[in-house]
């Protein structure tokens, strides 16, 4: 499972770094970091999670 993010709708809420901190971080504007494009499947649910309560939509799931 890969996971894709689209900075340009980013509100720099945050939930997906508290949600899935080894796949998110957010720059110094807040807006979102992709620090891993390929989820480890221990981290599935987490960015399934994030992916879901993203405010903006910014998250997007791209399964293999
Ligand atoms: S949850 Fe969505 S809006 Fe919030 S920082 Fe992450 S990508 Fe951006």
């Amino acid at each position: 499972m890969r996971v894709a993010v689209d900075r340009e709708v980013c509100i720099g809420s945050g939930n997906c770094v508290f949600s899935a901190p080894t796949v998110f971080d957010q720059d110094d504007e807040g807006l979102v970091v992709l620090l891993t494009a390929q989820v480890d499947p221990q981290d599935a649910d987490a960015v399934r999670g994030a992916v879901a309560h993203c405010p903006s939509a910014a998250l997007r799931i791209v399964e293999d």
